[in-house]
């Protein structure tokens, strides 16, 4: 039995047999040849090269179609090397002379090139290698009739163990058979963990090397509560962790109680709880909880789930499936936040040394109007069948919003004259998630009918620590001074100009910092199903004049160790 630590990243308790996600692990074999078959292993690379361009073409069409050449272009220069001599005549020459299998010779044809690269000590230059590395996955893939990307899900109740995870194949992956993830890269509020917490399922991320080495089929035991993994636990360890999951099971059934009760102060304050989810199934679970209703759907995890972008009447089904889980609840559908580590094969795949001060949310968005209409039309056509709103990620100012407020009125009008059913007064709201919002929240409640604190980038932002890293993970600290003063100058520009202000980070799932958001006077918090009940029962336990008094008393402490140290002894 061995116990290793990381970060803690989503509550609970699981035991089970490890699956391993493997990535990139696509090895060439390698085999020497005779000369009589190197016709045979040439012909084998032309059939690998063909099918290989039978995948990349209709692709590249798609993406060309819906999001214009220039994001086209990392497939469509793929497309163009498979037609190089360097690459194609290279590979076949390699394959007589060295007389080596077409996997073997391909691969060194690409390593070369590779080798060239590097000696040109260009930006471009680099990018053209991650490329071709790329190429290099897909056509050995292709040898064997894969296709890149492909993750295998797990058959039966297992632990999920992985270097990382993008959120696209977190999507795909599914939540059958998901005990807990075991994550050697990411922080508290990196997107796998986000995840889990909405599974519910415990998470350890930061393991730095010990999640990608454990086996398939490894028995481990997984507590999200201390951070901890245990390989091999022995029958010690394996019944502390059924003893705590038992407990966990008992606490939170005396906690459904509260499902319909208000999440109401004893003072009179009412702040509405609703959750955050990535995928429909998760309304279900949510309602148990006693949400009412989502206040966050990050869209984008929806779009995960295809293998191309979703046209405006598959997004219509897509959104309505919510909306119909619901009942009658609202919904705030958040437009598409990819770019940064939420990237997939088709969106937002292009490579930036910055990926979260690069192309993401809002930009992205924005320079793909004719998708990003696409994606306006079906929220608005949905808001006729049920309690709609609509919110942008990653606003930094004015143009922005009015850019997108611009997007939605020439949606409106197309709809009106398309015949087609729609909100027309749909409240269109935004994320306050970058220091630049938040300075300017002011000008930006002017224009808008809600807002919605996003303080998982908020935090990364203002405090300068990539959320993804778990070397600066902790960095992480909600109470750190230049976190709260931003907070309350947020709630006070809202409550300015007379509009609800919302919070849907991770900061809202934590117990502890209940009493904090409520002293904030947020009007709601969006959070994760599970934590629900818990942030409830504070809130019904706590004088809201009292939480006013602490966050007074926080906001005049110095450092995010007096903030948390005071916080700890109230
Ligand atoms: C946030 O940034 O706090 C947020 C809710 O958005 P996401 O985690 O999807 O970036
Ligand atoms: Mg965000």
């Amino acid at each position: 039995m061995q116990t290793f630590s990381g970060i803690p990243a989503s509550p609970g308790y699981a035991l089970g047999k490890v699956h391993r996600i493997r990535k990139k692990a696509v090895v060439p074999p390698r085999r020497s040849i005779t000369v009589e078959a190197v016709a045979a292993e040439r012909e084998r690379f032309d059939r690998a090269v063909a099918r290989a361009k039978r995948q990349l073409t209709p692709l590249v069409a798609k993406l060309e179609d819906e999001l214009g050449p220039e994001e086209a272009e990392i497939l469509s220069s793929q497309l163009l090397m498979l037609e190089d001599e360097m690459v194609v005549g290279r590979t076949r020459d390699l394959i007589a002379s060295k007389l080596v299998n077409a996997e073997a010779a391909f691969s060194r044809a690409i390593g070369d090139i590779v080798l060239r690269f590097h000696e040109i000590q260009e930006e471009t230059f680099r990018e053209r290698i991650d490329d071709l590395r790329d190429l290099e996955e897909r056509v050995l893939l292709a040898f064997i009739d894969g296709q890149p990307d492909v993750i295998a899900r797990p058959r039966e109740p297992s632990i999920i163990c992985a270097r990382n995870l993008a959120p696209s194949e977190t999507a795909v992956l599914g939540r059958d058979h998901v005990l807990g993830f075991l994550i050697d890269e990411g922080g508290s509020t990196s997107h796998v963990a986000i995840l889990a917490r909405s599974l519910g399922v415990p998470a350890v991320v930061g393991l730095r090397g010990i999640a990608s080495g454990l086996t398939d089929g490894e028995q481990v035991a997984v507590d999200g509560v201390l951070g901890q993994v245990i390989i091999a636990p022995d029958q010690i360890a394996a019944e502390r962790i059924s003893r705590l999951t038992q407990k966990e099971i008992r606490v939170s059934r005396k906690l459904d109680y509260l499902k319909d009760l208000p999440a109401e102060t004893p003072d009179g304050r009412r702040v509405a709880l609703l959750a955050n989810i990535e995928l429909p199934v998760e309304v279900d679970e949510a309602l148990l909880r006693g949400a009412e209703g989502v206040g966050l759907l990050r869209t984008e995890y929806l779009f995960f789930q295809h293998h191309d972008i979703p046209s405006e009447d598959t997004q219509v089904d897509m959104y309505r499936e919510v909306v119909d889980r619901l009942r009658g609840k609202p919904v705030v559908f958040r437009t598409l936040d990819v770019g940064g580590d939420k990237v997939s094969g088709y969106l937002g795949a292009r490579r930036e040394y910055n990926p979260f001060l690069g192309w993401r949310g809002i930009r992205f968005s924005l320079t793909n109007r004719s998708l990003f209409k696409s994606q306006i039309r079906a929220i608005y056509r949905v808001g006729a069948t049920g309690p709609v709103r609509m919110m942008f990620p990653m606003i930094t100012g004015l143009e922005e919003l009015l850019a997108a407020q611009d997007i939605c009125l020439e949606c409106r009008f197309e709809l009106e004259r398309d015949g087609m059913e729609f909100d027309a007064a749909m409240p269109i709201g935004i994320m306050i998630e970058t220091p630049a919002a938040a300075q300017v929240a002011d000008l930006l409640a002017g224009q808008c009918e809600f807002f919605s604190i996003g303080t998982n980038d908020l935090i990364q932002y203002t405090l300068a620590m990539d959320r993804g890293n778990s070397r600066v993970s902790y960095l992480y600290r909600p109470l750190h001074p230049a976190v709260l003063r931003g907070l309350k100058q947020i709630v006070d520009a809202g409550h300015g100009a007379k509009i609800p202000v919302a919070l849907c980070g991770e900061m809202g799932s934590e117990t502890r910092l209940a009493e904090v958001l409520l002293g904030l006077g947020l009007d709601e918090i969006s959070l994760h199903g599970a934590a629900l009940p818990k942030v409830k029962q504070v809130i019904r336990w706590t004088s809201y004049s009292e939480a006013r008094e602490l966050v007074a008393e926080l906001l005049a402490l110095p450092t995010a160790a007096e903030t948390d140290a005071h916080l700890a002894v109230y």
